[in-house]
């Protein structure tokens, strides 16, 4: 069984925009993922197909009704589904290397891209929907945060990124940014390659990067020191 994507959308004809391009589009091509994306207005049952309605309590905006959004997930995604149900949100737990890692080795994800003001607070409580964030700030809809969410995780599927599958050295994956990356020429604009990464010493090469790790991690983001598994 391979990560199969069910996303619950207003526009789907966005997807699979950037996911079908280049490694993740071949992995597309080759049935190593699948994508499905359903329009949430088909759903809807009056004649002018309406998808929202106006914020209880007052304010500006409109919110999605939790009956339309209810039967396209029940309709996407039975309860006998075992893929996570997501909600993209600002309100929710910030995504992680560790939350894209869990999600790519599972069976894929049911995703529902908000719009106007987000969706009925009932609909998220009623399907247990997971609230998840691409960072604090926020976006006109959910279509681009699923993406993110989607290539983050995509290219953890094992085979996605044929021979290059260990990411152990990667942003994030040990708690650390990555050291920096030179490639040729040896000599661009008066810089050098540093001597070290020519070397040969894969020992001293593997010393180097770490320290290069660490020292940037903790000029950029102490943050992440903080929380470092050990
Ligand atoms: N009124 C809401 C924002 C709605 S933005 C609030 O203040 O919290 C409309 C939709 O865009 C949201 O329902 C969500 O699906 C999506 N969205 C916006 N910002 C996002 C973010 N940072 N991460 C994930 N999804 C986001």
């Amino acid at each position: 069984m391979s990560f199969s994507a069910s996303i619950i959308t207003l526009f789907p004809e966005l997807f699979p925009g950037p996911l079908g391009a280049s490694v993740l589009g071949r992995g597309l091509a080759d049935g190593l993922w699948s994508l499905e994306a359903t329009h949430l207005r088909d759903f809807a049952t009056d004649r002018h197909r309406t998808v929202d309605d106006t914020p209880s309590g007052g304010g500006a905006g409109m919110v999605l009704k939790p009956d339309i959004l209810a039967r396209a997930i029940d309709t996407v995604a039975p309860a006998s589904d075992p893929r996570p149900r997501i909600l993209m949100s600002p309100r929710g737990t910030p995504l992680t290397q560790a939350r894209a890692r869990e999600l790519a080795l599972g069976p894929g994800a049911v995703i529902v891209c908000g719009r106007f003001e987000g969706v009925d607070q009932r609909v998220i409580d009623n399907r247990q929907l997971e609230e998840i964030s691409i960072g604090d700030y926020v976006l006109a809809g959910g279509e681009v945060a699923a993406m993110v969410l989607l290539e983050a995780v995509i290219r953890l599927i094992p085979g996605v990124l044929g021979g290059a599958d260990s990411h152990a050295d990667e942003s994030f994956e040990n708690g650390l940014l990555e050291y920096p990356q030179y490639t040729r020429p040896q000599s661009f604009e008066g810089m050098d390659i540093p001597a070290i990464l020519t070397s040969g010493d894969h020992g001293k090469i593997a010393r180097w990067r770490a320290e290069q790790s660490q020292a940037l991690t903790a000029t950029r983001r102490p943050d992440l020191l903080k929380t470092t598994k050990s």
